[in-house]
């Protein structure tokens, strides 16, 4: 299998150079050349992540040299399970899809765990280490971080805004040590995402040392979201003989075309609805067909702020026409009212405890038209557990969220970051030292 750009669909590479790249040298953002037609059938006698995950992405990986080492790659990456529990409603069948089981408690462990065994097992011409560059608003840091922690040949530098994360956050992201470093930044997240661009432009950096990215764009984080989807919906499917709808809380729209892929690809997924919050450019562009990138606005579901989202290029790839997209997909917007009444209201009513972005897709599973609550068993994605924005939730269920093990063992570590001015200067000499410690 292939990867083409979403910007001329004629350019090619293969998997580890996709992974290795991040962003294809258009700018655009690489995408299966096409899917895999899949069954159900495919799948008999495979069961649990791991399996599926391997059969699952087996095309996307064919031909490549990483082929070889899928299953390993598949044991290495999803070590930590995503669970589909049963949540008891009225007037439908709702489970949901836990994605936060992993080392740093948000579905971006799945992502990072996945493109760190796959970079490290692609042979590089350069012995030297790769140091890999993140800008973070707060959870992908720290789920890089996690999963490139102690890996040998690579080098994890973290830059995040002073200030602007959460307490949790700020530890999960300095609590590493070893191979990973971590910058406060005394600016914002664009300040952040700016230095790591110039970084990668800058020629004495260049000269001096291998630096890649692992940020959201990459392949690399989409190819086991999808796994996730696949597992999920055949568990369903298995056990019910009829396809699941999701509703995913969505922000850059990763989870989202993760999860179209692997309903492209044959899996027994059914309708997919987007939940957003405030930030409401894609729910727009359904309803009108016009596409209207805006600011990004802030709101207690602090991931999915996102105004612009870069996997826009690839929905549009994957659906070039808007009314065709509209048919596909549907979407909708939940203010920060809406969050707080759904956090609280599902504890009392249903014993439920939701992170601020799991909440958007309970307010939207509400929304729905009740005969399309009755006519599917519908999946909600959970896409980080309460505990890690317990500062917003613990006031509104009126009692403490009990750490899971994970996040809890990183709190016990000893934390360490340096501080730089929001300068490429002081990022430039900051990693050249690390190169001479
Ligand atoms: C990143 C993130 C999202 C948004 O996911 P996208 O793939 O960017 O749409 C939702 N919830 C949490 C907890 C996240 O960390």
């Amino acid at each position: 299998m292939l990867f083409s750009s979403t910007r001329n669909l004629a350019t090619k590479v293969g998997l580890s150079k996709a992974l290795s790249d991040g962003i294809a040298p258009d700018g655009g953002l690489y995408v299966p050349e096409r899917f895999p037609a899949l069954q159900v059938g495919d799948f008999e006698g495979v069961s649990g992540l791991p399996a599926i995950a391997e059969r699952f992405l087996a095309p996307f990986f064919s031909s490549d040299p990483l082929g070889p080492h899928l299953a390993d790659i598949a044991a290495d990456a999803f070590n930590f399970p995503a669970p589909v529990k049963r949540v008891l409603v009225a007037g439908g069948k709702l489970s949901v899809l836990e994605l936060f089981h992993g080392p740093t408690a948000a579905f971006k462990d799945f992502g990072a765990r996945f493109l760190a065994a796959c970079l490290s097992r692609i042979p590089r011409a350069d012995s030297r280490p790769l140091t890999i560059l993140v800008a973070t608003s707060g959870d992908t840091g720290g789920a890089v971080a996690a999963a490139f922690h102690k890996r040998p040949g690579v080098r994890v530098v973290v830059l995040y805004p002073e200030g602007l994360v959460s307490p949790l956050q700020e530890h999960q992201l300095n609590c590493w040590g070893d191979n990973v470093s971590s910058i406060a930044v005394r600016g914002n997240f664009d300040d952040c995402q700016r230095m790591v661009k110039q970084a990668f432009a800058d020629r004495t950096l260049a000269h001096a040392m291998q630096l890649s990215s692992a940020n959201s764009i990459n392949v690399g984080r989409l190819l086991p979201q999808a796994a996730y989807y696949a597992a999920s919906s055949l568990d369903l499917w298995r056990a019910e003989g009829a396809c699941p709808g999701y509703v995913i809380p969505s922000g850059n729209l990763g989870n989202v075309l993760a999860c179209l892929w692997a309903r492209r690809s044959g899996l027994p997924v059914g309708e997919v609805v987007l939940a957003h919050n405030a930030n409401r450019a894609v729910v727009e562009f359904l309803a009108t067909g016009e596409w209207q990138p805006r600011p990004s606005v802030a709101t207690l579901a602090s991931a999915m702020d996102v105004g612009n989202p870069s996997n826009m290029e690839r929905l549009r790839v994957l659906h070039p026409e808007w009314r065709d997209l509209a048919v596909q997909v549907s979407a909708y917007s939940v203010d920060d009212d809406a969050i707080r009444t759904r956090i609280a209201g599902d504890f009392t009513v249903l014993g439920e405890t939701w992170c601020p972005h799991t909440a958007t897709a309970a307010e939207v599973y509400a929304r729905l038209p009740a005969d399309s609550r009755r006519a599917l068993h519908w999946v909600l994605v959970a896409t980080a557990h309460a505990a890690k924005f317990r500062e917003i939730v613990e006031p509104l269920i009126g009692e403490e969220v009990e750490l899971p093990p994970a996040l809890a063992g990183l709190l016990a570590l000893p934390a360490h970051h340096d501080t730089l001015p929001a300068e490429l200067d002081a990022l430039r000499d900051y990693l050249l030292a690390l190169r001479n410690p």
